[in-house]
């Protein structure tokens, strides 16, 4: 018989199939479901549309017939089948299907990465099977077909005999190799694995004669009705695989809270519920079913490189991708979950995926309806959101100070800080609402725990004002608030800022008299410090406490110590924040440095700098330069005292 040859295109492709080191040839099962549940699609449509078939939707189905010793697998449906033209046509050149953009200049490797996410419809057979044989006949037709192909040389055709419309495809598998165990394809737990994980939710049923056992009756007891071993014997059922009605097609009404519980844990691999579900459908411009899932815990590796984001990609049903990054922002990342598009192509490529405008929307949807979901149980179920918040509130934040403060407007009112006044977590919109009328800013204090934070000398003239103080303990913290700048018309300020916004203009005169008055000593005390500061002022901050830092410019003290404890570059060099040593000129200590420094004892006057310079670093939290120096010091001055 004359072999005929494959067209240009298809050549290639069946070489990469054949060729294929590719991990996941276990989709081929996926493709040949899905081309014979199109096919019966086709017909059932006729049926519909005529209705003079005289066929139900009930008398379709697929089968699949694993044969060990032959070492075959079968694929069969009795949909609308192929004629000879259609054989010819359709399986002998892949271009027909043009959903595959095949560009010829692609190197092999992005080839296959495109087969792995996709496949490439009936050509992945060539994956598994050494011989791929196709019998087929067209509804209504009285002839049969039989198509058959080892691959890139050609196929042949012959006619065949058939009783029954449709099409069967039968795989001779590969032999064995190292790698590979292509018999694995021959057994019936595998398939049915296969099956459940691919294609579950195909609308017609997917059949399989599976060997069972079972007791046979009666043999658990003896002649005098005593227990006793049974013997069993084996029979086999034909089995429906799949479950067909995909739990997200489903009416929200129709659906348990159990349900969605059972469903998520199966497919997700979790061992807990899900915090929070979210089921979505939607028809017009984009038709999808979402179901989204928000775990109660972060997963272990959810804050490293190996957590991969991505939600369930199916079209009409049929799973198309494990992990579709692009439907799920970064700040979103913690979502699990699925999404059935109406619109998309079964075979299309990542990456058309990618700039397909159907994802494009759908991703956008997904994100304010996350978003609106979050936002309704912060308002409705605080408490479940406060788990939520210690989850992934750190992502959120991420999320504020990526791609330059974009998602700002998105996220902001999902964040919550901890309240000096309030003393539990609160939200920007609370925190305003209760702003006096006097206050000029967002107050923040950064630091290691509230515990630490409530304790900073800074934040005493703000608390003595009644003045609430969110208290920042992430790393990433202080640099999301600085690039939202503001929320609502409302600036941030830390209060460590060298200018809090607190004196009135009488105040202000008066603190610029009194600095006047001590220009020479804060000169000298600054001096004394050795370019460890910028400058040394009278702080309009500090009630009891004697100093504090403040810094000037853009870094603070709190991002100069996260800066530094990132991995740097080699040869970088450590950012400094400009600090500025404050000194309570209300504090004894501050009329002490006076005298000293009027009666001419400059050394005690550098010492006393020193030391409180070094005071006040150990209450920012950051570690003083030469403590064996400090130590001395206060030795000294406890000698003299
Ligand atoms: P695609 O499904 O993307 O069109 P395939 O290479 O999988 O590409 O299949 C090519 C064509 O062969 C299909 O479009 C369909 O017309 C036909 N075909 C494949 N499998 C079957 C089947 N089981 N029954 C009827 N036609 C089929």
């Amino acid at each position: 018989m004359a072999i005929k040859q494959f067209k240009a295109e298809s050549k290639r492709l069946l070489d990469l199939m054949i060729n294929s080191i590719y991990t996941h040839q276990e989709i081929f099962l996926r493709e040949l479901i899905s081309n014979a549940s199109d096919a019966i699609d086709k017909l059932y449509y006729r049926t519909l549309s005529d209705g003079d078939t005289g066929l139900n939707r009930e008398d379709f189905s697929i089968s699949i017939v694993p044969d060990k010793e032959a070492r075959t697998l079968t694929i069969a449906d009795n949909g609308c089948g192929m004629t000879k033209e259609e054989l010819e046509n359709n399986l002998g050149t892949i271009a027909k299907s043009g959903s595959l953009n095949f560009k010829k200049e692609n190197e092999p490797k992005e080839d296959i990465e495109i087969i792995g996410q996709f496949g490439v419809g009936f050509y992945s057979a060539f994956m598994v099977a050494e011989k791929v044989t196709v019998m087929s006949r067209a509804f209504g037709a009285e002839e049969a077909w039989k198509w058959e192909s080892k691959g890139a040389e050609g196929y042949t055709m012959e006619p065949c005999e058939m009783q029954e419309r449709g099409t069967r495809i039968i795989l001779a598998l590969k032999p064995n190799t190292d790698e590979n165990n292509y018999d694995e394809f021959l057994d019936t737990y595998r398939l049915k694995e296969l099956v459940r994980k691919y294609s579950d939710y195909i609308r017609y049923p997917i059949r399989m004669d599976v060997e069972k056992s079972r007791m046979i009756e009666g043999t658990d007891k003896d002649a005098e009705g005593k227990y006793k071993t049974p013997e069993y014997e084996t029979y086999t059922e034909n089995e429906v695989l799949n479950s067909m009605v995909p739990l997200w097609r489903k009416n929200k009404s129709e659906i348990t809270q159990e349900e969605y519980n059972q469903f998520y844990k199966d497919k997700f691999h979790d061992f807990s519920d899900p915090l929070l579900v979210i089921h979505s459908s939607t028809e017009g411009t984009a038709t999808y079913n979402a179901l989204l899932f928000i775990p109660s815990q972060a997963p272990f590796d959810y804050y490293s490189r190996d957590y991969e984001k991505g939600l369930q990609l199916y079209s009409n049903g049929v799973m198309i991708m494990q992990k579709c990054a692009d439907l799920l922002p970064d700040y979103f990342s913690f979502v699990r979950g699925l999404v059935d598009s109406q619109d998309l192509s079964l075979n299309i490529s990542r990456e058309m995926l990618q700039h397909d405008r159907q994802l494009k929307l759908i991703a956008g949807r997904l994100e304010k309806k996350i978003k609106s979901e979050l936002e309704s149980l912060l308002n409705h179920n605080r408490e479940k959101y406060e788990t939520f918040f210690k989850n992934f509130g750190l992502q959120l934040k991420y999320g504020i100070y990526a791609d330059y403060g974009m998602h700002k407007d998105l996220l902001q009112d999902l964040l919550l800080f901890y309240s000096s006044s309030e003393k539990k977590l609160v939200t920007f919109k609370e925190y305003v609402s209760r702003m006096k009328e006097d206050q000029k800013y967002i107050y923040y204090a950064c630091g290691e725990t509230v515990e630490r934070i409530d304790l900073l000398p800074q934040t005493e003239a703000l608390k003595e004002k009644g003045y609430e103080i969110l208290y920042l303990t992430d790393n990433v913290d202080e640099f999301a608030l600085r690039m939202m700048m503001k929320y609502g018309e409302k600036e941030f300020r830390s209060v460590s800022a060298d200018d809090l916004g607190l004196e009135t203009e009488e105040e202000k005169k008066e603190a610029a008299k009194q600095v006047e008055e001590n220009k020479d000593l804060l000169a000298f005390l600054k001096d004394s410090l050795e370019g460890k500061v910028k400058a040394v002022i009278l702080s309009q901050k500090l009630k009891s406490h004697p100093v504090c830092l403040s810094t000037e410019g853009a870094i603070s003290m709190e991002m100069e110590k996260v800066l530094n404890s990132m991995p740097m570059p080699e040869g970088g060099e450590k950012v400094q924040a400009q600090r500025v040593l404050e000194i309570n000129a209300g504090h004894p200590i501050f009329q002490k440095l006076c005298a000293l420094y009027a009666a001419g004892d400059k050394d005690r006057t550098a010492k006393y700098a020193k030391l409180l310079y070094n005071q006040a670093l150990l209450i920012e939290g950051v570690s003083v330069e030469d403590p064996l120096a400090f130590s001395n010091d206060i030795c000294d001055l406890m000698v003299e005292g």
